[in-house]
């Protein structure tokens, strides 16, 4: 099994290297966002396992982030624990309404707030088994790595899901052909990028009998994009 993943957003430095050296000793994969500008990117680039939030963020508050992952259909499953200096009651109620699943209050020991890591992953466990994404009409799952419409299993080779699996976790962005290989090939040199072309060709013919082969769109001289508008 490999590492979790924690992203920590926090802006005061010498904070989020603290914790950052605490959950690397624990074994755990860490990411680090100084803002929520930083963390929307690194949650657009790699899914976390969970997310400390700090309250006080320079652009938007970790409790309105909070908000904005919770309401997002593809990220409200993950876990998040927020990070504050307010220790009144009436924040923590504000803070765990937001969404977010534990609530510490600064300061803390690394041992407590790995503690209520541990605890947050275990309990979120069971909810990231049947882990469902939905788009228009179809459904991914995670878990089974199965897409169906209409409960309809659609044929998919593994190449073709992982991508449509990366465009469904990731709609209305553009991305290039280096950008996909990198994602869904991990960068490896030996693959060219009309590679890509083919597997979106194979992708959509399997898409075009539901209708839903529009979806993934050609983006002329940028690469593709998963939507459902037409731009
Ligand atoms: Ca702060």
């Amino acid at each position: 099994m490999s590492a979790k993943l924690i992203l920590i957003v926090e802006d005061e430095h010498a904070i989020r290297q603290m914790i950052a050296f605490g959950l690397r000793r624990a074994g755990f994969d860490v990411r680090e966002a100084m803002d929520c500008r930083e963390a929307r990117q690194s949650l657009a680039d790699q899914r976390p396992d969970l997310l400390l939030i700090d309250w006080m963020l320079p652009d938007m508050s970790g409790l309105e982030l909070t908000r904005t992952i919770k309401r997002d259909r593809h990220t409200r499953e993950l876990p998040i624990i927020l990070l504050t200096a307010r220790a009144g009651e009436g924040d923590k109620v504000t803070g765990l309404d937001s969404g977010a699943d534990d609530y510490v209050t600064k300061p803390f020991s690394p041992r407590e707030l790995l503690a209520r890591i541990h605890a947050v992953l275990r309990r979120s466990g069971t909810a990231a088994l049947d882990h469902v994404v939905e788009f228009e009409a179809l459904r991914l799952d995670q878990q089974g790595q199965r897409v169906t419409v209409d409960g309809q299993t659609v044929p998919l080779g593994p190449t073709e899901y992982r991508m449509l699996e990366f465009f469904m976790t990731h709609p209305e962005r553009v991305f290039s052909r280096e950008q996909l290989l990198d994602r869904l090939w991990g960068g490896n040199v030996y693959v060219e990028e009309r590679t890509i072309d083919v597997h979106v060709r194979r992708l959509r013919k399997s898409l075009e009998k539901y209708g839903l082969d529009c979806l993934v769109q050609t983006v002329r001289g940028s690469g593709y994009r998963f939507s459902a508008k037409t731009h």
